[in-house]
C-alpha cells in the first residue's frame, strides 16, 4: 500500500484576472502519509485555501492549473471526470469547513442531514440512523437519539462542529482535510475539538490535513507542519524541528509574532513588516525577499532551490546550506 495517501507534485493553480494571471500556487509539493497529521500553516493570501479547493476541486471557474498533479489513494486526481470525483468526496476524502453554521443546513434537522450524506450507502435506514447515532455519541453529543430530530440552531457552536466532524467521518475516509475547523470557536472549545480530533484520529486510522493560521494548534495536534508564503511550500518537517529549530527567515519570524511566545507585557503585538507580493508580476529571486532582514545579492537574482538542509527538514533559502 502506497505510503501516501496524499501527494501533490509541482502543483500550481492561477487565476485568469482582468489584470493578468495571478499565480495562487506555484510548484508545490506536499504529502500526506498515511495515518498521519499534516498541518499546513501561513498567513492570509499565502495559498491554504486554494491548496484545498484544488484538493477537493471547488476551484473557482477562472482556475487553472497549468502543471502538476494530486495523487490521492493512488489514483490521479486531476483526470477523474466530476462523477468520479464525487464519489471520491465525502467517501474517502471528506472535509470539515471554518463555520459550523453555514455547513449545515439551516432548515434541515441534524438527523435527515445525516441520513443524507449516506446516500451512497444501500443500508437500511434504521441502520444508517444507528450509524448517526453511534457517531455523534462518538464525537461527544449527549443523548444522540433525542437530538438527531433537532436543527442546528438548537446546537451551540461548539457542538455544531461536533457535528460536522461526525458527518465527515461517518463514511470512514482515508483522509480528512480540516479548513481551520476552530477559527470560528472560542479558545475552550478550541481545546476541546483538537482533543476530540487527537483521538477520532487514532481510533479511526484517518490521515489529517489541517489547515490553520494559529501555530498553537498545530503545533498541539499535528506531526508534520508545511509552511505556505505567498503561494509557495517555504519550509517543511516535523513539527518538533521546525518549531524548535525553524530555517526560514519567515517561520522564524512567525513563531516570534505568536502571541503565546509574548513573554513581556505590551501593547503592541509584533508584526512583519512589508507586504506580500503581486502574485500577478512574481519578483525575480527570493519571493521574501523585500521582507526578509537576513536577504543579500544573490536573494535578488536567484531563486533559492527545494533542499533538505538537515534530515527530513526542508527549505527553499539561500542560507540554509550554511546552517
Ligand atoms: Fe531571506 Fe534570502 Fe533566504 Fe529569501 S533566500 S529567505 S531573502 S535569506
Amino acid at each position: 500500500m502506497n505510503e501516501n495517501v496524499l501527494s501533490l507534485r509541482d502543483l500550481s493553480i492561477h487565476y485568469r484576472t482582468r489584470r493578468g494571471e495571478l499565480q495562487a500556487l506555484r510548484h508545490v509539493n506536499l504529502d500526506v502519509p498515511r495515518g498521519a497529521i499534516v498541518g499546513v500553516v501561513g498567513e492570509s493570501g499565502c495559498g491554504k485555501s486554494t491548496l484545498i479547493s484544488a484538493i477537493i476541486r471547488l476551484l473557482a471557474e477562472n482556475a487553472i492549473i497549468p502543471n502538476g498533479n494530486i495523487e490521492f489513494e493512488g489514483q490521479d486526481l486531476l483526470s477523474l471526470n466530476d462523477d468520479q470525483m464525487r464519489k471520491i468526496r465525502g467517501d474517502t476524502m471528506s472535509i470539515i469547513f471554518q463555520d459550523p453554521m453555514s455547513a449545515l443546513n439551516p432548515v434541515v434537522s441534524i438527523g435527515q442531514q445525516m441520513l443524507d450524506i449516506q446516500y451512497r450507502d444501500k443500508s437500511s435506514r434504521s441502520e444508517k440512523q444507528a450509524r448517526s447515532i453511534d457517531m455523534l455519541s462518538r464525537v461527544g453529543i449527549p443523548d444522540p437519539a433525542r437530538r438527531l430530530k433537532q436543527y442546528p440552531h438548537e446546537f451551540s457552536g461548539g457542538m455544531q462542529q461536533r457535528i460536522c466532524i461526525a458527518m465527515a467521518l461517518q463514511a470512514n475516509p482515508s483522509l480528512l482535510i480540516a479548513d481551520e475547523p476552530t477559527t470560528a470557536l472560542d479558545a475552550t472549545l478550541e481545546v476541546q475539538i483538537i482533543q476530540l480530533l487527537k483521538e477520532l484520529q487514532s481510533s479511526l486510522d484517518c490521515s489529517i490535513l489541517f489547515i490553520s493560521h494559529h501555530l498553537g494548534v498545530i503545533a498541539e495536534l499535528c506531526d508534520f507542519v508545511v509552511v505556505m508564503y505567498a503561494g509557495e511550500v517555504i519550509e517543511e518537517g516535523t513539527v518538533r524541528d521546525v518549531f524548535h529549530r525553524p530555517l526560514h527567515p519567515y517561520t522564524q519570524k512567525l513563531l516570534q509574532c505568536d502571541p503565546a511566545v509574548i513573554r513581556e507585557k505590551t501593547r503592541q503585538l509584533p508584526t512583519i513588516d512589508g507586504e506580500v507580493p503581486n502574485l500577478i508580476e512574481i519578483p525575480q529571486g527570493c519571493i521574501f525577499r523585500d521582507r526578509c532582514e537576513h536577504a543579500f545579492e544573490k536573494c535578488n537574482t536567484h531563486t533559492p532551490i527545494w533542499q533538505e538542509a538537515r534530515e527530513a527538514h526542508f527549505v527553499s533559502c539561500h542560507l540554509a546550506s550554511s546552517s
